[in-house]
Formats: structure tokens, C-alpha cells, sequence
């Protein structure tokens, strides 16, 4: 899902520090439910249907996916995006307490590369790893 790895060549670094821009952090976070929003209600407008417009959504093909029927699918799209919902409105609240870009965890500062890639991390790479690997 991440592109672990990819932030390790980081050529474009202009300075030290950078802060995280909370207006323009809040309306990628906003835009980002919006299109979730506009995805579940395709899906469940169509039920279970014929269409496939929905193939960009990342699926790994292989494991278990393909015997899962289209409905099972559209539930777990629709499942993952509940979770995904649930993410970035608790960045949100962050972003409102001033918590924002700090690790839950550890409390230690989430990459700002880190935050470019998901605006709506609650923890650095390693309790993220952690905390996937507890959830199974
Ligand atoms: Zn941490």
C-alpha cells in the first residue's frame, strides 16, 4: 500500500525544517473524503452491479480476492473506506488540537514526506508497521 522505501531519496529538500501547512493539510483531508464519499455512493448506487469503473481502487489481485464475488468486493471497498473515513476525520481533529503531524504512539514528529504521501497518518512508519502487525 505505501511506498515505504521510496522517501529515502529525498533530492528535493529545500530546508531543514518544514511545518505542516494546516489550511492546506485540512482541505487535501476534506477533498480526500469527499472522493470516498463519492465512491461509496457510486457503489451502492449500483449494488452489485455490472460496471467496473471502480478498478482503479487498489486491489491486490491474488491471495483471496479473486474468490470473492463482485458484492463481497463492493463491500470491502466500502468497508475499507469506513476505515479510511474514520482516519482522516480523527486528522482533522488533530489538525483542530494542534496535535497534528506527531506520532500517537510515540509522540516523536511524523515525517513531513511522510505527511505528503498520507495526510492522514496518525503514527511514524515504525508504530504504523507496529500497530499493522498487532491487527493481524
Ligand atoms: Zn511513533
Amino acid at each position: 500500500m505505501e511506498g515505504y522505501g521510496s522517501s529515502r531519496a529525498a533530492p528535493l529538500l529545500r530546508g531543514h525544517t518544514r511545518t505542516v501547512n494546516a489550511e492546506e493539510t485540512r482541505q487535501q483531508l476534506e477533498q480526500m473524503l469527499r472522493e470516498i464519499d463519492s465512491t461509496a455512493a457510486i457503489i451502492e448506487a449500483e449494488g452489485a452491479g455490472e460496471s467496473s469503473e471502480l478498478s482503479h481502487v487498489d486491489q491486490h489481485p491474488g491471495d483471496t480476492a479473486s474468490e470473492l464475488t463482485d458484492a463481497d468486493q463492493q463491500n470491502a471497498i466500502l468497508d475499507n473506506s469506513a476505515e479510511h473515513r474514520i482516519e482522516i476525520e480523527a486528522a482533522l481533529a488533530r489538525l483542530e488540537d494542534g496535535s497534528y503531524g506527531t506520532c500517537v504512539d510515540c509522540g516523536k514528529q511524523i515525517p513531513a514526506a511522510r505527511l505528503d504521501v498520507r495526510p492522514e497518518a496518525a503514527r511514524c512508519v515504525e508504530d504504523q508497521a507496529k500497530a499493522e502487525a498487532a491487527a493481524g
